[in-house]
């Protein structure tokens, strides 16, 4: 069964939390500020982490930056704010997913196997995708454009994945939102706005090409054009 860290400083959500995922099977270890979260996350090799964003010595969106450099595994935040910019900004750091407190336990645990689920079918894959100059590298998280390398963060490269796998095809946002950010992300249909403005700076104007187009009514289609 997955291993799930949960770091959450608030100690009786955080109980709550560890004695329902030990219900559903799951290991679960606790840590209860941002140094230690991250140093458990590190150590312990977690399947998931469930990562408060307000917690003291490091916050969630520092645990989550540094976690990112040398780690891909699934982290669902959790948060007292509903905020369109904390969102951004904790995806934007290689989030998987957000919560907003307070929530049902039904979703988080939705929300989990959602993850998990999602580790295990993209865990192990050597696929690249190219297009003219664009060329990723699945298993690597490579990307390159006429052979400069882009960094983008884990989002953004999820997202040009998939408009890759479907390039020439027009993909709405909200089949966007639920594939990319793995549900429905309540409404919030302009974090892939957002995300396609932060991939349009970093390919199309960077590189003066034109991949990521704008369907009207619709979403955004990936189409190489000199
Ligand atoms: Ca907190």
């Amino acid at each position: 069964m997955a291993k799930i860290l949960i770091v959450e400083d608030e100690k009786k959500i955080a109980r709550f939390l560890e004695l329902e995922l030990k219900h559903e099977g799951y290991e679960v270890i606790c840590a209860y500020d941002g140094r230690e979260g991250l140093d458990a996350a590190l150590s312990g090799k977690p399947d998931l982490l469930i990562l408060d964003l307000m917690l003291p010595l490091l916050s969630g969106i520092e645990v989550c930056r540094r976690l990112r450099q040398t780690s891909d595994m699934p982290v669902i935040m959790l948060t007292a704010k509903d905020d369109v910019s904390d969102k951004v900004m904790g995806l934007d750091m290689g989030a998987d997913d957000y919560m907003t407190k307070p929530f049902a336990i039904e979703e988080l645990l939705a929300r989990i196997r959602v993850a998990l689920k999602k580790r295990r079918l993209t865990g192990k894959t050597h696929e690249t995708l190219t297009e003219g100059p664009v060329h990723m590298d699945l298993s690597s998280y490579g990307v390159t454009c006429a052979g400069n390398e882009v960094n983008l963060t884990k989002k953004e490269f999820d997202l040009l994945a998939y408009l890759m796998r479907h390039t020439g095809e027009a993909v709405s946002r909200d089949e966007l939102l639920n594939e990319v950010w793995g549900y429905e992300f309540a409404g919030d249909t302009n974090v892939v706005d957002v995300y396609i403005r932060y991939l349009r700076n970093k390919l199309d104007e960077k590189y003066s090409i034109k991949t990521l187009h704008t369907i009207r009514a619709v979403g955004y289609m990936f189409k190489y054009e000199e």
